[in-house]
């Protein structure tokens, strides 16, 4: 009788130490299940004014030429009203909600439909199914990588019709930039409003949603992790690739298209912008397998932040430059062509190499080479939701011993050469760099603070071997 008593009581303290880890494990990886103060502001502070911040931009753009002062003089001086100026902004219209829907719905079909042929004659590229990390779950999804033959599609369509087949002009998107602002605005909100029922009432992995009890903060930074409809449908792959990413080098050629049709020339700034911001496109779509292990689909759930934020944020804002040398057409000397064009391949180079170590190095666990020498690595381990222990490894040479994220030093020097090859004239087209600099460090400190949480004293051992973030000796 004592003997089964005291088992009973070992298997009740078992069960509870497992209750325990499982919540010092769901509070440690992942994002935040308390909200404090300062996370809420910024969160309201964004759900208020994200969206202004767009229209803002764009009616600048079609109302005052990219002049980011004068609306603002206009309506201190009651020389206008906000009525005036939002009676003058084009309304949605039939054709816009037709060309979008007919756009997102032709993503979808590639996305679903077509299986990657890609990986079978191009070498050294991964596509087809491919897993994903492990969850905080311990869940390892799996992805239909078939990113870069939706883009080649897509656009060798494009080039047909403008070539050959003249279904619609090529400047298309340009004429109807405001008017689809409205139909990626509605899509947005659409799902990320879908997201968050479905984490409610039919989530994919219920052990991987996370309710912080505030509406707000949900809304905004989702409750799912992986929201999936079916098997293949993953929201945050979709929603992030396609239709945005897509779409990216499609409006910087309807931009270009406008600058020929206006200017009977397209400049050589518009070239560059093109050319820059289309290898970073390809390039997202040919690494898109390593995309799986990116902060975005490891570590962030799925609610407005990327809904909203890719449908909206990222196809209106990472364009301002091509939609501003629409309207400012900037012929650059050659000096000041040729350095655009080496800060940007430069940066782009030490973007791709550093993100390629690290993908190197954890798809080898460490059995490769970088720069001709076995890498050096800090051990360490963390706890999933189900108390299973895993380990993982901190590489600290290559790239990822100068600094603790040179990846988005080399993104920001490639971000800084798209604004510069606007020239100095307006501030408008240098949003990009200013918000490029916010995102990418506060990104770096989000993620090393999510780090810290998962690999506890390992963490520390890491930033003792590589104590810069960003700039080495600076930063
Ligand atoms: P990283 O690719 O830098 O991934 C960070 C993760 O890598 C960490 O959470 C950690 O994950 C792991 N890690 C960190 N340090 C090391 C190390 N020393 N060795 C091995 N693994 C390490 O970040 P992102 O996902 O944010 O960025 C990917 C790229 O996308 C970047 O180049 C960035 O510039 C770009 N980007 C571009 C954006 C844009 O809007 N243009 C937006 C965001 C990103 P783990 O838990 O597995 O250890």
């Amino acid at each position: 009788m004592a003997a089964h008593q005291e088992k009973k009581l070992a298997e009740e303290r078992k069960h509870q130490n497992m209750q325990n880890d499982t919540k010092a494990s769901q509070g440690q990886w992942g994002r935040a299940w308390e909200v404090d103060w300062f996370s809420l502001a910024s969160i309201l502070f964004l759900l208020m004014f994200a969206p202004l911040i767009v229209y803002y931009f764009i009616m600048s753009c079609d109302q005052y030429q990219c002049s980011l002062t004068d609306p603002l003089l206009d309506l201190l001086t009651g020389n206008k009203h906000l009525s005036d100026i939002w009676n003058r902004t084009p309304t949605l219209t039939y054709r816009a909600a037709g060309i979008y829907s007919l756009w997102v719905t032709f993503q979808v079909v590639l996305y679903m439909s077509i299986p990657d042929f890609c990986h079978q004659f191009l070498p050294g590229y991964v596509g087809g199914v491919q897993e994903g990390a492990v969850t905080p779950a311990g869940v390892v999804n799996k992805y239909e990588i078939n990113g870069l033959q939706a883009w080649i599609i897509t656009h060798v369509l494009w080039f047909a019709n403008a070539s050959c087949f003249h279904f619609f002009p090529p400047t298309i998107i340009f004429d109807n930039w405001i008017p689809l602002l409205w139909c990626a605005n509605i899509l947005g909100y659409a799902v990320s409003t879908f997201a968050m029922i479905k984490g409610y009432f039919f989530p994919t992995n219920a052990k991987d949603c996370k309710f912080t009890g505030n509406f707000f903060y949900d809304y905004m930074m989702g409750i799912e992790f992986n929201p999936r409809i079916g098997k293949w449908f993953d929201f945050k792959l979709f929603f992030n690739g396609r239709p945005g990413i897509v779409a990216w080098t499609l409006i910087n050629l309807s931009f270009a298209a406008k600058q020929q049709e206006l200017y009977g020339e397209v400049t050589n700034s518009m070239i560059l912008v093109n050319v820059l911001q289309g290898i970073y496109v390809l390039d997202f779509f040919w690494n898109e397998a390593w995309y799986l292990k990116t902060i975005d689909i490891c570590h962030d759930h799925f609610g407005w932040y990327l809904g909203w934020g890719d449908c909206v944020w990222l196809p209106y804002l990472y364009t301002l430059q091509g939609l501003y040398l629409v309207y400012h057409p900037v012929q650059l000397c050659t000096a000041h062509a040729v350095g655009v064009l080496m800060l940007g391949l430069l940066g782009y180079s030490i973007f791709r190499m550093t993100n390629h170590q690290k993908d190197l190095f954890r798809r080898t666990n460490g059995n490769c080479r970088i720069w001709g020498k076995k890498p050096e690595y800090i051990e360490c381990s963390y706890m999933s939701v189900d108390g299973t222990k895993h380990y993982s490894k901190l590489m600290t040479s290559g790239f990822w011993g100068w600094a603790r994220h040179f990846n988005y030093t080399g993104d920001l020097m490639g971000s800084l050469a798209y604004c510069l090859a606007c020239g100095f004239e307006h501030i408008l087209p240098y949003f990009y760099i200013v918000y490029m600099t916010i995102l990418l460090t506060h990104r770096c400190i989000r993620d090393e603070h999510r780090c810290c949480s998962k690999y506890g004293k390992d963490w520390k051992h890491y930033t003792a071997a590589v104590p810069y973030r960003l700039l080495p000796g600076i930063f």
